[in-house]
């Protein structure tokens, strides 16, 4: 059996109806995972899923809000009918609000902390009793550069990222010897829905990108299916609660 095989396994991808997710879902699909796709947009995922079928996997969607406790709970309990085990979660869903700090409403501070934080708690505290059930599992949580930086757009951004990266060190810590690996991947920029919006919102990203990054381009969604296997698979079996930039060298730049 090859150390990257996946064939077997159920990866649960939270927000994989699209963008970076919907990337790692390509990668691990092709290596063989069986997948479901989780998302708000029921109509979008299950249109995922039917293209990630195409890999003569097994293929899956799940309606969620990951900031809901109860639904994240639902989507899991609904993964784990759907395939009969769960070995893979990743805690994919985000979104940010881009706004210098004193223009928040707490309520837009509440949101973006409460989806790409509090939802990767959520998802993870409901996955573990799967995972440790079937003998271990691989979470894989998506934090950002912003998880290293700063910016004046992405106060609460950069606080739940940050938070990503310490999140993954104490659950890697906690549920190492129940054979559970717990990483996180750190984007540069990727051209996705996402930075669509960031685009027009901020003056001369779209140049400064290119500039700052040395590899001279944007990433693409494709670019995280290589590291989604590896962290999904035996390959990365004594690596845990580590948080590996996925940035074509853009935190690398001095
Ligand atoms: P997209 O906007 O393309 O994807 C975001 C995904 O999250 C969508 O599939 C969306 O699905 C899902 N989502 C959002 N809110 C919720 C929710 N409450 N419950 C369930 N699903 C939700 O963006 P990206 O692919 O760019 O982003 C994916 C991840 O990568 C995010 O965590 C983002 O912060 C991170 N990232 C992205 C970077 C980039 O440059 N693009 C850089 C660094 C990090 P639906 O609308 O159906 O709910």
């Amino acid at each position: 059996m090859s150390l990257f095989d996946l064939k077997g396994r159920v990866a649960l991808v939270t927000g994989g109806n699209g963008g970076i997710g919907l990337g790692m879902a390509q990668g691990l699909a092709a290596a063989g995972a069986d997948i479901v796709i989780a998302g708000r947009n029921g109509a979008k995922s299950e249109a995922a899923a039917k293209e990630l079928a195409s890999h003569g996997v097994r293929t899956a969607s799940v309606e969620v809000n990951v900031a809901d406790e109860t639904s994240a709970k639902a989507m899991v309990e609904k993964a784990v009918a759907a395939m009969g085990r769960l070995d893979i979660l990743v805690n994919n869903a985000g979104i940010n609000i881009r706004k210098r700090p004193e223009e928040y409403k707490m309520s837009e501070w509440r949101d973006v902390l409460s989806i790409n934080l509090d939802g990767a708690f959520y998802c993870s505290y409901a996955a573990y009793p799967a995972m440790k059930a079937s003998g271990g599992g691989k979470i894989i949580n998506i934090g950002s550069m912003m998880s290293i930086f700063g910016a004046a757009f992405a106060t609460p951004y950069s606080a739940s990222k940050g938070g990503i990266v310490q999140m993954t060190k104490s659950l890697a810590t906690a549920w190492a010897t129940d054979n559970i690996q717990v990483n996180a991947v750190l984007p540069g920029w990727i051209d996705t829905e996402l930075t669509q919006k960031a685009r027009e919102q901020v003056d001369g990203l779209h140049n400064n990108v290119l500039q700052r990054t040395p590899t001279g381009r944007w990433g693409e969604p494709d670019d995280f299916a290589g590291v989604a296997v590896f962290l999904a698979s035996k390959a990365s079996d004594f690596v845990t609660g580590t948080a590996i930039p996925v940035d074509g060298g853009f935190s690398i730049q001095g």
